[in-house]
């Protein structure tokens, strides 16, 4: 790290490291060890580089300093009040790379969860972990909506350009792609809802569709 902090944020940064042995993302990743989820750290090939990725539950984990990544309305982030042209651009700037990291990960139908360094101070450490795993396990809300969409399967269509895109993309050669894809669909690894779409994943692929009016709107090769 250049050596250009203004004081106050240097003594932050001095502060931090003194309170505590463990960086945050240890703390989360050991606590969800513990609780027998294997994950992999940083993976390089996914957008922003997630602290924690979870393959099986197409879930990644940030773990995010307050300070840095600007959390808004925290008690962790105060602006520095010397060289403010400097540091306002510097971490609005992380602050949209962020978003747009987050942004990229569920348009390639990742679930995206950040975790805050404050939600991990001692007092509030435990409830905050424990509601983690939860929403990486249980994902509650996919598995109703998994339904939804098979009771559905019936209403399935897609346009005349839909169906050339998902030949093209997924190189599938078959006369009734509607029922090709129905017919995977059943046999899906994992569907889950996010926005107006389903993302329906299977072993190197994945098709989005649109849920209110179940029209196909694209199929995609899984790159990682
Ligand atoms: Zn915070």
């Amino acid at each position: 790290m250049p050596d250009n902090h203004s004081p106050s944020v240097r003594s932050y940064n001095m502060s931090r490291i003194k309170s505590s042995n463990t960086k945050p993302e240890e703390i989360v990743r050991k606590y969800l060890f513990s609780r027998n989820l294997r994950y992999r750290k940083c993976d390089k090939r996914l957008s922003g580089k997630p602290d924690i990725v979870f393959p099986k539950y197409r879930t990644v984990v940030f773990v995010n300093g307050c300070f840095w990544h600007w959390h808004k309305d925290c008690s962790g982030f105060v602006m520095p009040k010397s060289r403010l042209d400097y540091w306002k651009p510097k971490l609005k700037g992380n602050r949209i790379r962020d978003a747009e990291h987050i942004a990229q990960l569920q348009n390639d139908g990742w679930y995206v969860i950040t975790v805050w360094e404050c939600e991990l101070k001692k007092n509030v450490r435990d409830e905050r972990l424990k509601r983690l795993y939860k929403e990486i396990v249980n994902n509650k809300k996919g598995k109703k909506i998994k339904n939804d969409l098979l009771i559905n399967l019936n209403r399935i269509h897609t346009t005349e350009l839909g169906k050339e895109r998902i030949k093209k993309n997924l190189s599938v050669n078959t006369d009734d792609i509607i029922k090709w894809c129905i017919r995977k669909i059943k046999k899906a690894k994992k569907i889950l809802r996010k926005g107006k779409n389903w993302y329906v994943y299977f072993k190197d692929f994945y098709l989005v569709i649109n849920a209110n009016n179940y029209t196909i709107i694209t199929g995609s090769l899984i790159n990682v």
